[in-house]
């Protein structure tokens, strides 16, 4: 309900419009020679994706990768775990938007609890790291914030809470936000938090450990603490465009560099452009988000390519 336009996605897939895997391959060992080392497969759903277990073995053939993560619904995770970790992906995060089935499927419109909570557990069982996403949303219990918070005592996970986002064009209701101080201080309140030893470096989340606990808490908060000035993130849309911000309209075509084989540094110079025109922060970096004000008419972009990053 939260990341697609509640009109549905336009159009059917036509995979001629998509990056092959050898033009993603050939993207990534470019950017990586610019130092990008750092991947994340993300979407729409990577997991609808055929060849996305010969995407991650390509990708992780490149000396550069020193972190390969995926970002899924988790609604088809758990058949490829097994080929995904011998394809040498070394991250998973899981959104999970709800550990009650009920309210899962409310929000998700999917039926895949079950499917998506056997997938966690088996992701975990087989070593990878897991990071898990809940995008908190008006509605949610502080009950359900602590029984987040509790699975990452018991098991090692990285429970991630995520203000709610102004992605969805019309989509997008202020009021289901609820601003993540609110939900830090529901877990204060239940758990001693520590700091991490990491730092948080360009991280999106303020990570922290849990008092005799196995796994982490993060705070992901984009309105309310904008991290804009840390973000060093590129996108590569499946069609073939560099997004220098999620929350911006900028973007620089390269499927047809890619597809009429141009030579290196034409690839190069794109990317460095893409790194020039990203902007400063969102619309938040300036001026935080405060949901009173924002009631009446706080305008998105509705740019066509954020309006459908859900799944
Ligand atoms: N389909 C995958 C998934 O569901 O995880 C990957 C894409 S999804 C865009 C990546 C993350 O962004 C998910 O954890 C999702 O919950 C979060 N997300 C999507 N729309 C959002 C919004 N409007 N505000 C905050 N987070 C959002």
């Amino acid at each position: 309900v939260y990341c697609l336009p509640p009109e549905g996605l336009p159009s059917a897939i036509v995979p001629s419009h998509y990056l092959t895997r050898q033009e993603l391959t050939r993207f990534v060992r470019l950017a990586g020679a610019l130092g990008i080392g750092r991947i994340r497969l993300t979407g729409g759903e990577p997991l609808l994706r055929d060849d996305l277990v010969d995407i991650v073995e390509s990708l992780k053939k490149i000396p550069t990768v020193r972190d390969l993560s995926l970002t899924t619904n988790g609604s088809r995770l758990e058949p490829l775990l097994a080929a995904l970790k011998k394809a040498g992906l070394d991250r998973l995060t899981v959104s999970l938007d709800s550990l009650d089935p009920r309210r899962f499927e409310e929000v998700t419109l999917s039926k895949n609890y079950l499917e998506v909570i056997q997938a966690i557990f088996s992701a975990l069982k087989m070593g990878f790291p897991v990071k898990l996403n809940m995008v908190v949303l008006k509605g949610v219990s502080a009950e359900e914030i602590v029984r987040y918070v509790r699975m990452a005592v018991d098991y090692p996970f990285e429970v991630r809470f995520l203000e709610f986002m102004p992605l969805c064009g019309t989509g997008w209701r202020p009021e289901w936000v609820w601003p993540i101080a609110k939900v830090r201080s529901v877990v204060r309140e239940h758990f001693e938090l520590l700091e991490d030893d990491k730092p948080r470096g360009d991280g999106t989340a303020q990570v922290f450990r849990i008092k005799d606990g196995k796994g982490k808490v993060g705070f992901i908060a984009s309105l309310t603490e904008s991290f804009c000035g840390q973000c060093s993130r590129l996108r590569l849309s499946a069609d073939g465009k560099i997004k220098p911000c999620l929350f911006s309209d900028l973007e620089i075509p390269i499927k047809e560099l890619l597809r009429s084989q141009a030579p290196d540094e034409e690839i190069f110079e794109a990317i460095r452009q893409a790194v020039r025109i990203k902007p400063k922060g969102n619309y938040f970096y300036e001026q935080p988000f405060e949901a009173e004000k924002m009631k009446d008419g706080f305008q998105t972009t509705g740019s066509s390519m954020i309006r459908m990053i859900g799944g």
